[in-house]
């Protein structure tokens, strides 16, 4: 049976390591602040944003919600995002995907317009450019939480064959510059891939980020792989689950994450990670 990766311990220690850095800017009047932009009232969105408080809460972070009524026009949504990118006491922005229609074909451009400094969900051009270069900045919150997992967890990266189910820019594509980063040897699958059982029975480590429940089952994974389900899909009211077939790939993983209680939980945990970190380059960079 393999090894059950709980996101609870590893979120526990990436919320610790930014509880830290808070402790110590706030020993130099440094009050990390996170602002948090929800327009409408989608309810899996309401569900995340108020994760996202409760994580502030715990670690004395400050949180500043924003919620914008579902009529907001492009031009009010952008000026809020102004009016914060000025505001000193602010270190890190996030707008709560997705937008409501019609406000959501400017998604890129209201992300584009949050300053790269405070961006920490790691998805203006600016943050995908230093991930693509390796420089420093602000990387996303899920597969950069993911990462963590694997080093805390001490999963080898240098050298493996990490393959990557899901290409998307908030996570797929990204997963596959970070394990690159860790000297890894990346493969990133999509829905054109051609043999994609074949591909994914040589993974060393098996992401799968792709939005199918049970998506990848027992036989599209080598023995003794570590799997990580990104995947979030509700199928009941009450009843979520990953992209993996948890119970049969269980049985044939050296390690898996579970859903829920996965890489969920580190999400939230790195978003933390990431407003202490943007507030310490801030204050860095005031010469405080
Ligand atoms: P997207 O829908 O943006 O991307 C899905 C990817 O899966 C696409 O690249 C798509 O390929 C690929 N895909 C779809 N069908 C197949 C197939 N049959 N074979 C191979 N590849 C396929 O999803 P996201 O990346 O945004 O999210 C993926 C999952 O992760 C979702 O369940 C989401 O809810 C979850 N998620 C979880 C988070 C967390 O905190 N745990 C955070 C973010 C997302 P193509 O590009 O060719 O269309």
């Amino acid at each position: 049976m393999a090894r059950i990766l709980y996101g609870k311990e590893f979120a526990a220690r990436i919320k610790a390591s930014a509880e830290h850095g808070a402790i110590a800017l706030r020993a130099h009047g440094v009050n990390p602040c996170l602002a948090v932009i929800i327009v409408g009232n989608d309810p899996a969105s309401e569900v995340y944003v108020r994760n996202k408080e409760k994580a502030c809460a715990e670690l004395g972070i400050r949180s500043n919600h924003i919620p914008l009524p579902a009529e907001t026009t492009r031009e009010e949504l952008l000026a809020c995002i102004d009016e914060l990118n000025a505001d000193e006491e602010v270190h890190g922005i996030l707008v709560q995907l997705p937008l409501p229609a019609p406000l959501s074909e400017s998604s890129e451009e209201v992300l584009s317009r949050i300053d790269p400094r405070k961006d920490v969900d790691g998805f203006h051009p600016v943050s995908v450019g230093h991930l693509f270069l390796g420089t420093p900045g602000l990387r996303p919150c899920t597969p950069a939480g993911c990462i963590r997992m694997l080093e805390y967890a001490g999963i080898r990266m240098e050298g493996a064959h990490a393959v990557i189910i899901g290409r998307s820019n908030i996570v797929g594509k990204p997963m596959a510059m970070l394990l690159l980063e860790r000297h890894a040897t990346v493969t990133l699958c999509h829905s054109r891939t051609e043999n994609l059982a074949a591909i994914t029975r040589e993974a060393d480590i098996l992401v799968a980020a792709v939005g199918q429940p049970h998506f990848v089952t027992a036989d599209m994974v080598k023995p003794g792989a570590t799997v990580i389900d990104v995947g979030i899909n509700r199928i009941a009211p009450k009843k979520l689950v990953g992209d993996v077939d948890f119970e049969a790939v269980e049985k044939v993983a050296g390690a898996i994450t579970p859903v829920p209680g996965g890489v969920g939980l580190l999400t939230v945990a790195m978003l933390m990670e990431n407003v202490v970190q943007a507030a310490k380059a801030q204050t860095e960079a005031k010469g405080e």
